[in-house]
């Protein structure tokens, strides 16, 4: 794989025309899932990712959350789960729950240049701008 390949983008998703995020990591949510699984490491647990539908990246989908319990399975016989409770719901939907809870949303960042203020054209600043 090279470092400019599109396999890790959503192919469902529309074209990116080859755009990728300054702040991109590859394989990120896959290193998280390990690693939190590895802390419960013997007991076992849950873990949740916050996905969420219409995501640009292939470790945001559900293939990946169903290939990354089987690779849980293997490691752990069933003892750690991984959720992602809000992979269905459209980033729009969820932060308007957010906000009639009272949720502090503007205190959250997600850039991915890592800028301040936002940088305002990575997928993260779009995506945010578009909820
Ligand atoms: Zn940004």
């Amino acid at each position: 794989m090279t470092s400019t390949s599109h396999t890790a983008i959503n192919p469902a998703t529309p074209p990116l025309n080859g755009y990728r995020a300054p702040g991109y990591v590859q394989g990120r949510n896959a290193l998280l899932v390990q690693t939190g699984a590895a802390v419960f490491e013997p007991r076992g647990g849950l873990l949740a990712l916050g996905l969420i539908a219409g995501a640009h990246y292939v470790d945001c989908t559900p293939a990946f959350v169903v290939t990354a319990q089987r690779v849980l399975d293997l490691y752990f016989d069933g003892r750690v789960q991984l959720a992602a409770p809000l992979i269905d719901r459209p980033q729009a939907q969820v932060v308007a729950e957010l906000r009639r809870e009272g949720f502090p949303i503007a205190l959250t960042y997600s850039c991915e240049a890592g800028t301040t203020p936002a940088c305002g054209v990575c997928l993260s600043c779009r995506d945010r701008s578009a909820a």
